[in-house]
């Protein structure tokens, strides 16, 4: 029954129920999958036990009609999320053998609409990357090659590992967090979808905080219809997080609807930049057309501060990065390396414990706040951050959803990237969204040159996930791309 782990959530949704198959084949075709698929170095742990107990609790509640929304569903947790008594590392050695005695709200909420936990999954460290590399597990490998060519690629970062397993159906759906672009990058490079949520909407708690005014969970999966039942689970107040906003869950999945009449989609000049591919540049045009046919009106838009963006968000969330992660010391969690006294035992254990990208925000997010420059970086951040909500806040006068591309390039070669400041401009599209607090999403628009899938950008207005799934689903029917990577692995 391999073809199980090739059909949509929906499809496994409506299979189980209608007693085509039950939860326990499901469950056990994804567990095989999952062992068979080592070589993507997707998951950092795999909790089959964990999949089949949640699939015959399944089994047992389709026998007495009684059915939560996502019963029968075995997922892919990215390893940001506390899974309790389950190694939850964040991709850290700082984290090593830390086993949660909690759960994520996140995770909870999934588990108590049925799904199954297949393993967690591999993340660039404490999620602060674009490709994965900067995993203590090492990279993932992207099931996706280049035509004709061997060399391993990223699937993005960081919900590189979700990217990845979603892209081999080695999960049939993947939780992701995105901080500044990290659902809908990865989404971009492995040829599937991932929305980020607006802030808010999904609560943090349990989730290893990066930086907290930024940081949000979302879904990610083959199809628009599959993020909705996700997100529909995944979302919801928790008095438990104080950023988490107490409003009732839209029905995202009954509300989906590819008839665009009536809707204006903005074309934000500012994001044609130099350097990028003429083929996405022609992807963008072609996601215009798309949109177009769907019924929609085209506008011109402005987002004047776009360029501050990147700079602004690499004072902000590494400020934010420096303060969280000042937990790790070697007295509470994971790893603790002896040195001189109890200074010398704190620098022991961080210097140990962080990779190189983890210490070079620690450092400038230091510097950033440090009593002399505070003004002049944080302050002033602060300051951009809140022009860039406003150029978003004028531009929804005009439009009900922007259309970009997600990244400015396909996926890369796993080394080719050494450049730390190349490797944030991979975020140029993704970041002001973040900043500002909208749901986005990522939504294949078709393969490039290579063979390699690229993705189209939607970002909506606050609250307004709706009409970003509706025109994602919009491209979805006419990209028609059902491109999925050839099995090496
Ligand atoms: N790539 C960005 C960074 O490194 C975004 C990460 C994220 O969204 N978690 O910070």
């Amino acid at each position: 029954m391999t073809e199980l782990t090739s059909r949509t959530i929906a499809q496994l949704r409506d299979g189980f129920r209608s007693g085509e198959f039950s939860a326990r084949e499901v469950a056990e075709t994804y567990n095989a999958a999952v062992a068979a698929a080592k070589a993507l170095n997707a998951y950092t742990v795999e909790t089959p036990d964990d999949a089949l107990y949640a699939a015959e609790a399944a089994d047992k509640a389709r026998g007495q009609g009684n059915l939560p929304p996502l019963a029968g569903i075995p997922l892919g947790i990215k390893d940001l999320f506390a899974t309790r008594g389950v190694n939850t590392t964040a991709g850290s050695r700082i984290l090593k053998g830390f086993k949660p005695p909690y759960e994520s709200t996140v995770s909870a909420n999934l588990r108590k609409a049925g799904a199954g936990m297949l393993g967690k999954l591999n993340m660039d460290e404490f999620a602060m990357g674009s490709s994965n590399e900067t995993s203590a597990y090492g990279p993932v490998i992207s099931p996706w090659r280049r035509k004709d060519s061997n060399v391993g690629l990223t699937p993005g970062g960081s919900s590189g590992g979700s990217a990845a397993a979603v892209a081999a159906s080695i999960a049939a759906g993947a939780t992701g967090t995105d901080t500044g672009g990290s659902i809908r990058q990865p989404a971009a490079f492995a040829g599937i979808c991932g929305i980020k949520p607006t802030y808010g909407r999904c609560s943090r708690w349990g989730i290893v905080s990066f930086a907290s005014s930024l940081d949000q969970a979302g879904p990610m999966a083959k199809t628009v219809r599959d993020c909705a039942i996700l997100l529909e689970a995944m979302a919801g107040f928790d008095p438990k997080d104080s950023t988490s906003l107490d409003l009732p869950v839209p029905q995202w999945e009954s509300g989906l609807s590819s008839n665009l009449s009536g809707k204006r989609v903005g074309i934000p000049k500012e994001y044609r930049i130099d350097g990028v591919p003429a083929e996405i540049n022609a992807l963008w045009d072609q996601g215009i057309e798309w949109l177009k046919d769907a019924g929609a009106t085209l506008v011109e838009i402005s987002l004047p501060h776009t360029k501050y963006a990147l700079p602004t968000y690499y004072i902000i969330a590494p400020a934010e990065a420096s303060s969280n992660l000042a937990r790790y010391d070697g007295v509470r969690y994971g790893l603790r390396v002896e040195g001189e006294g109890l200074n010398g035992m704190y620098s022991a254990t961080r210097a140990e414990g962080f990779g190189a990208e983890v210490k070079r925000r620690i450092m400038i997010g230091t510097y950033v706040l440090s009593a002399g420059f505070y003004d002049a970086y944080f302050t002033k951040a602060q300051k951009v951050r809140a022009l860039i909500k406003q150029d978003f806040r004028k531009a929804f006068d005009r439009c009900d959803v922007i259309l970009t591309p997600t990244a400015p390039s396909a996926a890369f070669g796993i080394g080719e990237t050494t450049d730390p400041l190349a490797m944030y401009l991979n975020d140029v599209f993704a970041v002001p969204a973040s900043l500002a607090g909208l749901p986005a999403m990522s939504v294949p628009g078709g393969l490039d040159g290579q063979g390699l899938p690229l993705g189209l950008h939607l970002i909506g207005n606050e609250l307004d996930e709706q009409t970003v799934l509706n025109a994602g689903l919009a491209i979805e029917e006419r990209s028609g791309f059902t491109a999925r990577p050839e099995k090496w692995w």
